[in-house]
C-alpha cells in the first residue's frame, strides 16, 4: 500500500533525481522483466520488497579507448565505480525522504556463483539496463545504447515502489561478428563469453611496470555502435585495429 508521500513519487521525479545527481542516462524496469534471472540473483532474492529497477549510466570518456597506454582507462574505469556507488547510496537517501525505500547495487562487484562457476553480480548491471529500455546487449556482452554506443557504465537501484517502465530498446547488434574476431582470446567464439580466459587476458599486473592494468578492451573498440548516435568522433581504423586496454 502506498503512504501518502510515495504517491507524489512519479517516474519522471525519478529520473530528474537520478541526473540531479550526474547520471547521463536513467531508466525503470518493472519486476516481471526479471522471471528469467538466475535463482538468487533475482532482485526480490537481495530486497524482497523490491517492484522497480531504477538502472543508471554515466559516460565513459572516448578518448580513452585510443589511448596507447592503458593507463587512462584503467584510472578511469577505477575512478567511476565508486563515484556511482556514491550517486546510487545518494539516490536511496534521497528517496526516503519521499517515503519510498530504496537499495543500491554495487556497480561493480562480483560474488562466487557455485552453480555456474561464475562470477556474479547479485543483480546484473547489463541484464538491468536492457530491462529498463537503456540498450541492449550485443554480442560481445556488453551493453549498446543509441545513444553513447556501449562508452556507458551502468548502476541501479531496487525501489519498493512499482514505477511507470520504459519501453524496452530494439536489438542494435547486427551480429557482425567483428568483436569474436578481434577477441585475441577467442573468449567471445561461444554464446556465452569465456569469463575467466576473458579476465586472465584483460586484467592484471602489467608485465614491464608491475601495476595493475586493464589492458584489453579490443572488443568494445571494434563495434561499428560502440559510440552511439551523440557522439560525434570518428575512430579511425588504424587506431582502432591498434588498440589496447579496456574492459
Ligand atoms: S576484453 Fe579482450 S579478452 Fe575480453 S572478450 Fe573483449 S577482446 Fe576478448
Ligand atoms: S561488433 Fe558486431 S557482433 Fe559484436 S556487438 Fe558489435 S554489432 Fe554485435
Amino acid at each position: 500500500m502506498k503512504n501518502s508521500r510515495e504517491a507524489i513519487i512519479s517516474s519522471e521525479l525519478v529520473k530528474k533525481i537520478m541526473h540531479s545527481l550526474g547520471a547521463d542516462m536513467c531508466g525503470i524496469a518493472s519486476i516481471d522483466r526479471f522471471d528469467d534471472a538466475p535463482k538468487g540473483y533475482h532482485p526480490t532474492d537481495v530486497f524482497p520488497l523490491c517492484k522497480s529497477v531504477i538502472s543508471f549510466g554515466c559516460r565513459f570518456p572516448v578518448g580513452t579507448i585510443l589511448c596507447d597506454s592503458p593507463v587512462p582507462y584503467t584510472r578511469v574505469r577505477n575512478s567511476i565505480t565508486p563515484k556511482m556507488d556514491a550517486m546510487a547510496l545518494d539516490f536511496c537517501i534521497e528517496m526516503e525522504k519521499y517515503g519510498v525505500m530504496c537499495v543500491p547495487i554495487p556497480t561493480n562487484e562480483s560474488q562466487w556463483d557455485e552453480n555456474t562457476h561464475r562470477w556474479r553480480s547479485v543483480i546484473s548491471q547489463k541484464h538491468a539496463a536492457q530491462a529498463a529500455g537503456l540498450g541492449r546487449i550485443g554480442r560481445h556482452t556488453l551493453l549498446i545504447t543509441p545513444e553513447f554506443g556501449s562508452m556507458i557504465w551502468l548502476g541501479a537501484v531496487l525501489c519498493s515502489m512499482e514505477l511507470e517502465a520504459d519501453e524496452m530498446k530494439d536489438e542494435i547488434c547486427t551480429n557482425c561478428d567483428l568483436c569474436v574476431k578481434s577477441c585475441p582470446v577467442n573468449a567471445l567464439e561461444q554464446a556465452e563469453i569465456k569469463q575467466q580466459v576473458c579476465w586472465d587476458h584483460a586484467f592484471g599486473d602489467d608485465e614491464m611496470t608491475k601495476a595493475w592494468r586493464i589492458s584489453c578492451h579490443k572488443c568494445r573498440d571494434i563495434c561499428p555502435y560502440n559510440l552511439g548516435s551523440q557522439n560525434s568522433f570518428i575512430l579511425t581504423t588504424d587506431k582502432t585495429s591498434t588498440s589496447t586496454g579496456g574492459e
